[in-house]
C-alpha cells in the first residue's frame, strides 16, 4: 500500500501556529473522510498506544459529540476529538483535510494566524490525487472493520 497522502504536506506547510490552538476545533467534523492508507495509519498508531492510552481513547471516542450551535442547529464532532480539551487523539496521523485546515486559501485560519498556506496549484495538484482516493468517514471504516 502507498503511503498516506497526508505525507506531501508535512514538510511543506509550517504547523506551528496551530500548537495547542483550538480556536477551529468546530471545523473538526464527524465527516472528515480517511482514504485507505490513511485509515491503515490510524489503526496502526491505535495498535502502538499503551494500556492507559487506548482507554483514553475508548473514552473520548464515547463521548456525546453534539455541539449545540443554537437555533435548533447541531453538529456532530469527530469520534478522536476530545470535547473536555478540544483536542485531537491521533493528531500525529491525522488525515489530509485536517492537515490542510488553516493552511490553504479555501479554508483559511480564522484568525489569520497561518502566514504561509500551500501553493494554491501545488494544493489543487494535491487534492487531484486525494479525489481520485476512495475516502470515507471514520464511523464507515469501523462498520467495515466490525462485519468484515
Ligand atoms: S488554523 Fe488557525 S485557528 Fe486553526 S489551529 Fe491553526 S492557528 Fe489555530
Ligand atoms: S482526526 Fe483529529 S483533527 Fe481530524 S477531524 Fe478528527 S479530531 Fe479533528
Amino acid at each position: 500500500m502507498s503511503e498516506p497522502l497526508y505525507l506531501a504536506v508535512t514538510t511543506k506547510l509550517n504547523f506551528s501556529p496551530c500548537n495547542g490552538c483550538r480556536k477551529c476545533s468546530l471545523r473538526c467534523s464527524s465527516e472528515v473522510p480517511f482514504a485507505p492508507t490513511e485509515w491503515a495509519a490510524v489503526s496502526r498508531h491505535i495498535e502502538t498506544l499503551s494500556g492507559d492510552e487506548l482507554e483514553a481513547l475508548r473514552r473520548v471516542e464515547h463521548q456525546d459529540k453534539t455541539v449545540d450551535l443554537g437555533d435548533g442547529v447541531t453538529v456532530a464532532m469527530c469520534r478522536y476529538f476530545d470535547m473536555e480539551t478540544e483536542s485531537c487523539m491521533i493528531y500525529s496521523v491525522r488525515p489530509l483535510m485536517c492537515r490542510l485546515m488553516g493552511h490553504v486559501e479555501w479554508m483559511p485560519c480564522p484568525i489569520d494566524k497561518v502566514e504561509r498556506v500551500l501553493p494554491t496549484a501545488e494544493a489543487l495538484h494535491l487534492m487531484e490525487a486525494y479525489a481520485g482516493e476512495m475516502r470515507q468517514p471514520a464511523s464507515e471504516w469501523i462498520l467495515e472493520s466490525q462485519s468484515a
